[in-house]
């Protein structure tokens, strides 16, 4: 049986991350991925933007890991040649009512150590003509980037420092706690690993998969929710230069407008939640229909969208660990501490900001790691 220091179950942006983490502190390590190619999950089904760290209540991992990962992020993609644009964004308010909501989201940002600068509905319109709003938070420092550029820089250097991506390889479980420390991997083909450490990075599937880890109480696994996010094209050249935001709800940012590196622009995405068994029962197809509600949405800041502009898209979906109606919780980043397993760490409801603070994470997941150890 092959054993190894450290293996890292999916291999989208944060499992790469974690990945690269792991290796660069010297531990032997494994990145296995189901499907025959890296990034082919949550990770490419996202709108590539890198959020500044506005929205999270001040002090949770999202606000700390986002605004940290954001800095590593930009610095890797300046380091390494990854597409990416510092474009910034307007969150707009259409009423005074919203504009009191932007006044919320300001504060928030100061709490966050995140620049942002109001401005009123003349200033905005200098910046942005098209739009039609009463204020606006400019937030200078979100941008846009290739995602598939960043795990390709991430699967790189990882490899560089010994680490291995073993694709078209699911796990389907593991006994924890095995003798010596080790944990035990099982293989979907039957064959085995053994490891020290094991960072459950598998997205929309790490609830169900932390369900098969035997010697781990599921007290500590979350039930989990799948909220779909459609994406609608608009043909032709959108008339504004930075992306634009509504102001936001709890449970989703609202339809918003992002270019991307080629400066076409996509609206989206959109909050539909799914009443699937599993991930492995979704239907990602955007339904056309959907398109009369995004027109709505999108007039409300944009009242000049021509009719028959919007093609359906792409959709993604969200790893939730809440249900319709209830707040967003924070990342749940499960270590030794919270469980009690020594060199297991659960990755539970990594949805946006999550490919922004994917570097922060790995950061983050290796000092559980050194904390925990003897
Ligand atoms: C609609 C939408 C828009 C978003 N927009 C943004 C945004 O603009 N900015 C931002 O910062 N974040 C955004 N996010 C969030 C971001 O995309 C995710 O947080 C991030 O991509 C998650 O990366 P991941 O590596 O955890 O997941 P994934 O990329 O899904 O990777 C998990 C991997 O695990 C593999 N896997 C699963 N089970 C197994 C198994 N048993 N064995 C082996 N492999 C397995 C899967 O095949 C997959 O490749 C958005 C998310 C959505 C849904």
């Amino acid at each position: 049986m092959d054993r190894v220091d450290a293996i890292v179950i999916g291999a989208g942006a944060v499992g790469l991350a974690v990945g690269r983490a792991l290796a660069q502190s010297g531990r032997e390590t494994i990145v296995v991925e189901a499907h025959p190619a890296i990034g082919q999950g949550v990770s490419s089904r996202n709108s590539e933007v890198i959020h500044a760290g506005l929205y999270y209540a001040p002090g949770s991992l999202k606000a700390k890991l986002c605004v940290r990962g954001k800095q590593l992020l930009y610095d890797l993609c300046a380091s390494h040649g990854v597409s990416h644009r510092r474009c910034g964004k307007l969150v707009v308010a259409m009423t005074e009512a919203e504009a009191l909501a932007l006044q919320t989201l300001r504060s928030r940002a100061d709490a966050n150590g995140v620049p942002v600068q109001w401005l009123d509905g003349a200033q905005a319109r200098a910046l942005e003509p098209a739009l039609d709003c009463v204020a606006a938070l400019l937030s200078p420092s979100t941008g846009i980037v290739d995602s598939h550029g960043l795990m390709l820089a991430l699967q790189g250097d990882f490899e560089t420092a010994g680490g291995m991506v073993a694709l078209g390889s699911a796990v389907d479980s593991a006994v924890l706690g095995q003798g010596g420390g080790l944990h035990l991997i099982r293989m979907a083909d039957g064959s085995e690993v053994a490891a020290r450490e094991i960072v459950n990075s598998a997205s929309l599937h790490a609830c169900a998969l932390a369900r098969r880890f035997e010697g781990l109480d599921k007290a500590h696994v979350p039930r989990a929710y799948f909220a779909k996010g459609n994406y609608f094209a608009l043909a032709g050249r959108a008339p504004f230069s930075r992306l634009i935001y509504p102001a936001p709800t709890d449970a989703w940012l609202g339809v918003h407008l992002t270019l991307d590196l080629g400066g076409q622009a996509k609206f989206g995405p959109d909050l539909e939640w799914l009443s699937v068994d599993g991930p492995d029962d979704i239907d990602y197809q955007v339904d056309p229909r959907r398109a009369d509600g995004f027109y709505a949405r999108v007039r409300h800041y944009w009242p000049q969208l021509p009719d028959g502009a919007l093609q359906p898209s792409y959709s993604g979906v969200r790893p939730k660990i809440h249900g319709p109606g209830e707040s967003a919780p924070d990342f749940r980043i499960d270590g030794p501490a919270l469980h009690g397993v020594p060199g297991l760490v659960n990755l539970f409801g990594i949805e946006s900001p999550g490919l922004t603070s994917s570097l922060a994470i790995a950061e983050h997941v290796a000092a559980l790691f050194e904390r925990s150890s003897p």
